[in-house]
């Protein structure tokens, strides 16, 4: 199957991959849903407007938490191929779910980030932005203030320039996706023939709609993904492997014979 795959997608004129957590598994990434214990809120209350001004101390341990997991992994062998393909010419465009800029980190330059980064954040009153690691509290002990109910966020949560308050630039629950991101993801979506996701149940709307444009259109649709999703009976191909390991099998296949064009005809 991976050589049909392969074939599939070294013909494409536009490939497009859209990723989601399942992508980022591999790089040893704690999902913030499974850090059970820690949190003494549903996350999803914590990633709101509403908490980061009515709760603030516990909304910026919860983002300092996460970009501090965040800078101590780094891309895997999943992101690296993609890049790779990148590179080589056999992938157009990256969209993605997550907010890790682990596709960046590895290489990827055509990323669409449709819920933004947690590399990054940025100053609500001048707008000024910054690496996100500006946010995380130069003690050392903050999260084990945290554990002991100690916890008050510091200065690090003020802007250096004007000292207004800096937040995540990632998309909040209740906050509208970007809008040049989604135009993009839109556009992409619909000019793919090849469209691969990667680690992403289809659960999220509006998200999930792009892979349904692509196929509408008349893409090939490759679903790598360790649980079932609501497109795999359009898919052409299903792939429950993780992540990593199928993307560096498939770009071994594109890659290795794209290098020998003349392999395939080449008679004994
Ligand atoms: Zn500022």
């Amino acid at each position: 199957m991976l050589g049909r795959i392969a074939a599939a997608w070294k013909k494409a004129k536009c490939p497009v991959l859209f990723s989601g957590a399942g992508m980022s598994t591999e790089s040893g990434l704690p999902d913030f849903r499974s850090a059970r214990g820690l949190w003494k809120q549903q996350p999803e209350s914590l990633a709101t407007p509403e908490a980061m001004f009515g709760q603030p101390d516990a909304f910026y341990f919860f983002y300092q938490w996460r970009i501090a997991r965040l800078w101590e992994v780094a891309p895997n062998l999943g992101h690296l191929r993609l890049a790779q393909l990148e590179q080589a010419g056999f992938l157009q465009k990256v969209i993605t779910q997550n907010v890790d800029g682990l596709h960046q980190r590895a290489g990827s330059e055509r990323v669409v980030e449709l819920h933004g980064t947690l590399r990054t954040v940025s100053c609500l009153s001048c707008r000024a932005g910054y690496d996100s690691r500006q946010m995380l509290p130069a003690r050392s002990d903050w999260e084990a203030d945290y554990q002991e109910g100690r916890y008050r966020r510091g200065d690090e949560c003020r802007c250096p320039r004007c000292r207004g308050m800096l937040r995540p630039d990632v998309v909040l629950f209740g906050e509208g996706l970007p809008e040049e991101a989604w135009t993009e993801a839109v556009r992409w979506s619909r000019q793919a023939d090849f469209f691969v996701v990667v680690g992403s149940s289809l659960a999220v709307s509006p998200a999930n709609l792009c892979p349904l444009w692509a196929v509408e259109r008349g893409a090939r649709l490759l679903i790598i993904n360790a649980e079932p999703t609501p497109l795999d009976d359009r898919a052409d191909w299903v792939i429950r492997t993780p992540a990593a390991e199928a993307l560096d099998r498939i770009a071994d296949e594109v890659l290795i014979s794209a290098e020998n064009p003349a392999e395939a005809s080449v008679g004994p």
